[in-house]
Parts: C-alpha cells; structure tokens; sequence
C-alpha cells in the first residue's frame, strides 16, 4: 500500500494515521518531537522544521506527504515538494496562514466575512477601529489557534493594551459578529476533483476553546445547504485536494466564514461515530488518489472534547461505556486537548 506521510504528530496526525492503517496503507510522522502523540501508533521521523535535509529525507521515503496543522514554514515545504507530492496544496496553505490573506481570499469569492482591516501599529488600529468600529476582535495575522493571540475592543479605549497583546506582531481587526450559533463543514475534495462534505455541525466554544459539536445543526435547512456549497466554492478555486475545515458564523443576513483550516478538524470528529466513513479515513483516501467513501450521516451525534482536567472523569467515562477517543499525551495542562468522546443522541420513541 501507499506510504503516506504527515506533517505533525498531534492528535490529528495520530488519527490519520490510524485511518490510513485501517485501508492498508502506511503512515510515517515528522515531528520536532520525541514524544509526539501520534508516533505512538506510526513510525515517528523527528526532525526540526529546519533541518531541509531531514525534511527531504522523509519525503522521499514516502508516496505523497500531507499534514496534520497549516503552520508550517514555507522553507520546510519548500525542502518537501521538492521530492515528493504535497497534498492539501500550498495555496490553501499560504491562504490558511495569514488571517489578512485568508479574508481577501474569502472575500474575492464573493463570500461574507466579518468587515476587517490590518493593523500593524497605534495609526492602523485607530484607522481601522474608526471603520470598523466596536465591539471588535484583534487577532494576530499568524500563529493563532484555540483563541490565543486575540484581543477583544469593548469600546475605543481598549486600544492600547489591545495592540500591546500583539506584541509588535502584525494584526487585523475584525468587526464583532452578531452570530446566533456557530457551525462548521468538514468537506473533502478528490484528486479527480470530486466533493462531498460531511453536514454541518454546531459548535459550542468556551474560552476560545471548541468544547461541544453537535449534529445535525439547530439550523433552517437552507443554511446547511448553504454551507455546503460555500465549501465547494473554496475547495475548487484553491483546486484543493484533501479534507477542509470551514468555521461559520449564521446571523440574520446568512452565512458569515470566520475562517478556513486546510486539514482534518476538531469540530469534525463526530463523524468516527456518525460516519461509515470519517473525516480522517476521506482525508487519507483523498491525498491517496483513491475515490472518496461514503460519508452520509446516519446517527445524530454530539462530540465532546476533554481539555485540560476533564481527564479525570475518563474513569467514569469507561465505566459509562463511553466511546471514549484519547490522545496518549503524556502531560496535563489547562486548556489541552487530551481526548474527546462521541456519544449518540437517541430520539424518545426511534
Ligand atoms: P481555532 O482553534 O478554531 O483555530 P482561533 O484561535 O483561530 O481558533 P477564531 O476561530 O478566529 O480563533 O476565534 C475563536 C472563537 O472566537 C470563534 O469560534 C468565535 O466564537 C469567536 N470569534 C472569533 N472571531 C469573531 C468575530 N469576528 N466575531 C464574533 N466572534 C468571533
Ligand atoms: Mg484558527
Ligand atoms: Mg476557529
């Protein structure tokens, strides 16, 4: 079977490489690090982002390299492509990496973002603050995941310690959504330029952290359908190959897209109980060549993630019978995602 390698060795790494097991084919990780989630289930190649010859190394030991996380510099893909088939590509890298770039390119696909401006010193936010106005979000452009590297403006006078919080880090101001939920599609794109996407989830995030996804979505019907299309609208103009996260925000006026992840995403893990065929397993079949699986939902479903000290209820959970999916992280800290359960929602009288 194929050798699929992957970029990163979280858990996201360690699920698609169980996926790839489950259809024969053989997973190999690069990580920087020695205890990396994922090389405990995939042979683990650990090596920095700099070591170009490392890097080259393990793709030419591979069939076609993929990757578990959008921040990889641009001189290790570089080193990468250079020997072997890099599959999502790099545009929707580029795209993914750059919270600016991400929203011009939304934008130039005629798709609604929250207004945004960039800001990079005291003159641009106070620019763009008199645009945009408040309540407003400062993020950092790069780097920022689980809500980290974000500033939120109640009024003007937030300013100054939101731009101190970038420290010095180019940024964007983006308007406040009035949102009435959160949702995300998880849609995948073969290399014959097929796509199918999984239905929409609703996501529930505390501190900035996904915390519950549920499916279906508590949404009018022609919302998801809407979701699903702005999906393949992104996956053909990036003509993307591989699994695509896409975060929504539904307000009155429809679909607003707060951002795009170029990867197997967290708010798509209901579909290992809902799925024949799961976001990882469409990923791997996807960056393969193979024709993509049946991903129809036939459970409702709500994923639960365990963070931080949510590992102590796993005693309980086991004796619930939970289906239970843990990360092997060796360490607990506040705020880290060590595992997440599935459960099915059963319907009185189904
Ligand atoms: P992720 O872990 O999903 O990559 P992130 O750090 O990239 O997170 P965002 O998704 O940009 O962060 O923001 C985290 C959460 O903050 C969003 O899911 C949403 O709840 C809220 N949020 C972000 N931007 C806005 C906005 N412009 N208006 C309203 N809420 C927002
Ligand atoms: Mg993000
Ligand atoms: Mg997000």
């Amino acid at each position: 079977g194929a050798r699929i390698g992957i970029l990163g060795g979280g858990q996201l790494g360690r699920m698609l490489a169980m996926a790839a097991g489950k259809i024969g084919l053989s997973p190999a990780i690069l990580d920087p690090a020695p205890g990396a989630p994922a090389g405990q289930v995939a042979p683990l190649t650990v090596a920095d982002w700099a070591d170009a010859e490392a890097l080259a190394r393990f793709a030419a030991s591979v069939d076609v390299v993929t990757y578990e996380f959008e921040n990889i510099p641009e001189a290790a893909l570089d080193a990468i492509e250079a020997v072997a088939p890099l599959h999502p590509p790099r545009r929707a890298l580029a795209v993914s990496q750059d919270r600016l770039v991400e929203k011009e390119f939304l934008a130039s696909l005629g798709l609604s973002t929250a207004p945004f401006a960039p800001v990079d010193d005291a003159a641009s936010l106070q620019a763009a603050l008199e645009r945009i106005g408040t309540p407003a979000i400062l993020k950092s452009r790069r780097l920022g995941y689980d809500g980290k590297g974000q500033a939120r403006l109640s009024g003007a006078e937030d300013a100054a310690s939101a731009l101190e919080a970038m420290g010095g880090a180019p940024a964007i101001l983006e308007g406040f959504v009035e949102f009435s939920c959160e949702i995300s599609v998880i849609a995948a794109r073969g290399a014959d330029g097929a796509v199918a996407a999984f239905d929409p989830g609703e996501n529930r995030h505390e501190d900035g952290i996904l915390r519950r996804t549920r499916v279906p979505a508590d949404i009018r019907p022609g919302l998801a359908a809407d979701a699903v299309l702005l999906a393949g609208r992104i996956l053909n103009a990036l003509d993307y190959v591989g699994v695509l996260g896409v975060e929504l925000f539904v307000t009155p006026a429809g679909l607003v897209v707060n951002e795009i992840a170029p990867r197997v995403h967290n708010s798509g893990h209901w579909t290992q109980a809902g799925c024949l065929v799961d976001q990882f397993e469409q990923h791997i079949r996807a960056v393969a060549g193979w024709p993509l699986g049946d991903g129809t939902r036939h459970s409702d479903v709500e994923m639960e993630n365990l963070i931080g000290d949510d590992m102590e209820r796993v005693p309980r959970l086991l004796s619930e019978g939970a289906d239970l999916h843990l990360y092997g992280k060796a360490q607990t800290r506040p705020g880290r995602k060590m595992g997440h359960v599935n459960r099915l929602i059963r319907h009185p009288g189904t």
